[in-house]
């Protein structure tokens, strides 16, 4: 009696080809008779026409785009959801290769588009109000996930020969990157810078440091580090409260940095690169949102070049916070504003869309695993799909 037969494992994905080096991609050409400009031709067609597919690179050989399909993924991970508002703003759920989901959001307004980035599957820093810590943080993305992220929202973005459909302020190109999806950017900082580059890249995206902001709940060794690479990009830190009790509270890594800490490596920040560092306060109904805290907040940053960033909690399901009381939150602006503090309260951007950073990605795990489940239990066609 012959044992059964090994079920075949599938052969693994094709590497992705933005993550693939620029020298490892020339060798693989040079195997191939091509001529080293091909890698040019290629990089052309995905950021400058948009391309997602090796068959839609007419100018290339049919026969090297039938190679470079077998041997590279264009884009490694595939759109698992997306969401369109009424104002244009567009939500993406990408599944990974490894399966795992992230999210990033496009936001185009007063002649600008934005691309809103992950860095990492999940996230560390566990603060309490957040969806994207609820389970932790997975890995740090890799540079062509991040990299995709933003092709993949730029190719959103209105086409250069397609009329202006109502909106002629729709940008025909991404103007704006800011890294506030998922994850704690300087958590993954050599992946992230590298990203960037490619962003910056006239050859890439031409997106300049100055129009990138990066959001970080406050590493100060990390915060320094950033400060030295000698780029201009903006940084954000999330505050969200004006003393370290509280803070703990809210943002429990601030058990091991404290106040201090973020503010002096802010600081220094602004000193090495003369940005202006933004503070962003999530307003917690009840919690932080005190005419005591303004005050508190007043006293922390008077003196420093500092602007405040006010974001009303967005509602995550399951979460125990609420949002701020309009005249609770007018009166802390207000309060704010009298000790000399410059401060907005950030729009609300794709509302009916709006599932708070994380939400969406949690929402599409969750009905991907009840569909496994549904399947693999009753053998039914998988439900609500
Ligand atoms: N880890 C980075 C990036 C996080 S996302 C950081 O901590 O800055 C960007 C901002 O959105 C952060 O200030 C974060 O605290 C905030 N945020 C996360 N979940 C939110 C929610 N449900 N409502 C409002 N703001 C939220």
């Amino acid at each position: 009696m012959s044992a059964p037969l090994p079920l075949a494992a599938a052969p693994p994905p094709p590497p992705g080809l933005l993550d693939t080096p620029d020298d490892d991609f020339r060798a693989w050409l040079a195997e191939r008779h091509q001529p080293p400009m091909r890698a040019g031709q290629i990089r052309r067609q995905v950021f400058a026409n948009r391309a997602e597919s090796f068959d839609t690179m007419t100018d290339l050989p049919v026969g090297l785009r039938a190679e470079l399909a077998a041997s590279f993924a264009l884009f490694s991970a595939r759109v698992e959801r997306h969401l369109k508002a009424g104002d244009d703003t567009h939500k993406l759920v990408l599944r990974l290769a490894d399966d795992r989901m992230i999210e990033c959001v496009l936001i185009q307004d007063d002649g600008r588009a934005t691309a809103c980035v992950s860095t990492q599957v999940g996230c560390g820093m566990g603060c309490v109000f957040c969806a994207s810590g609820i389970n932790g943080v997975v890995r740090n993305l890799t540079v062509g996930e991040i990299v995709e992220q933003l092709l993949r929202l730029r190719n959103l973005t209105r086409r250069e020969d397609a009329p202006p459909a109502g909106r002629p302020d729709l940008p025909t190109r991404l103007t704006n990157i800011v890294v506030m999806g998922m994850g704690e950017p300087l958590a993954n900082l050599d992946n992230l810078l590298e990203a960037l580059e490619v962003a910056g890249d006239p050859k890439g995206l031409g997106i300049g440091a100055r129009h990138v902001t990066i959001s970080t709940v406050g590493l100060p060794a990390k915060i320094k580090r950033l400060a030295e690479v000698g780029k201009q990009y903006s940084l954000a830190v999330s505050l969200h409260a004006p003393n370290d009790a509280l803070r703990t509270r809210i943002v429990p890594t601030n058990d091991k940095t404290g106040i201090r800490a973020i503010l002096e490596a802010a600081d220094d920040f602004f000193e090495k690169t003369g940005r202006q560092v933004t503070y962003e306060y999530v307003v917690l109904g009840g919690l932080n949102d005190r005419a005591d805290h303004a005050r508190e907040l007043g006293r922390l940053l008077t003196g420093r070049k500092a602007h405040v960033n006010l974001i009303p909690w967005n509602d995550v399901e399951g979460l125990p916070y609420r949002r701020p009381k309009d005249g609770d939150l007018t009166n802390f602006i207000d309060t704010l504003r009298r000790s000399g503090v410059s401060v907005k309260v950030r729009k609300r951007k794709g509302s009916e869309i709006d599932a708070a950073c994380g939400q969406l990605r949690r929402r599409a795990e969750a009905e991907a695993s009840a569909t496994v489940t549904a399947a693999g239990s009753s053998g039914d066609s998988p439900a609500g799909a």
